[in-house]
């Protein structure tokens, strides 16, 4: 999955050596302990001003900022509304989370609709969807989900594992484009295109300080590593300052596609 090339850069590999050198090999506690150093502040306030939200925070893994995030906003009494194609992350946080579990069908928005309203009673309603669809390679309709996130006052969590780093004007990912909507829960991945280790919630200040005093994965799991750190820092910047890397995996990708048609494989 390291789709820009930054998990071997020099540059990369460098940072997270100079992180390893002044933080130490490890984090030695987790990060509401003692286990959040000054380069993982560096890195969250980095990664809020990176998606354009007041505040992010860090995790272990994208699978354990998935399983924490949803169990700290919803739980007995809400109702979680799940992708039938979202990453097994995401539908194990939707199980644990100890809310109603529905799931809809791939992108099926009138099967989504109606479930929200059969849910109207509960206290809480929230939508969980990958934006970029890990198994089949499309696109979660953004702009749909959030108007009926919005009409139905429900939350939407959107999780950029495949997108961040590889689409949006600033390599951010998807969600730019609904950004504005209050209930936007952003997560992604270091360990993707941006060739580190690690999760990370975006969002609001108040959001995001709930999620760290709350989420499990959070509470009782060390911190990331100063490398990763280190490296993710270095990578975000070079992802800022060139866009070419992200144009040359997307031109790889439609060339792809056109090869397979010209073969008669429907790519959606
Ligand atoms: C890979 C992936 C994750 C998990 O991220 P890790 O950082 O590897 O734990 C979560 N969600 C989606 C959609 C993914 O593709």
């Amino acid at each position: 999955n390291d789709y820009l090339g930054l998990a071997g850069d020099p540059r990369v590999v460098a940072a997270a050596v100079r992180a390893t050198e002044v933080y130490g090999a490890g984090a030695q506690a987790s990060a509401l302990v003692s286990g959040r150093t000054p380069i993982h502040a560096e890195l969250e306030a980095k990664l809020a001003q990176f998606e354009g939200t007041e505040a992010a925070l860090l995790f272990p893994s994208g699978f354990a900022a998935n399983v924490g995030v949803i169990g700290s906003l919803v739980g007995d009494g809400d109702v979680v509304l799940c992708d039938r194609l979202n990453h097994a992350s995401l539908i194990d946080g939707c199980r644990l989370s100890g809310a109603r579990f529905r799931v809809y069908g791939h992108c099926d928005f009138d099967q989504l609709a109606g479930e929200l309203d059969k849910a109207r009673e509960a206290r809480r309603r929230l939508i969980v969807t990958d934006s970029l669809f890990s198994m089949d390679g499309d696109i979660a309709p953004l702009r749909e989900l959030a108007e009926l996130a919005d009409r139905t006052q429900s939350m939407l969590l959107v999780d950029e594992a495949h997108a961040t780093g590889v689409y949006g004007e600033h390599g951010t990912g998807l969600c730019d484009e609904i950004s504005q909507l209050s209930g936007l829960v952003r997560i992604g991945t270091l360990s993707k295109a941006i060739g580190s280790q690690g999760g990370f919630l975006a969002g609001s200040q108040d959001l995001v300080e709930w999620v760290r005093n709350t989420a499990r994965t959070q509470m009782f799991s060390t911190a990331l590593t100063p490398a990763a750190c280190g490296a993710a820092l270095e990578s975000l910047r070079i992802i800022g300052a060139d866009t070419t890397r992200r144009d040359h995996v997307r031109g790889l990708a439609r060339f792809l596609r056109s090869q397979l048609h010209d073969l008669n494989w429907n790519t959606l």
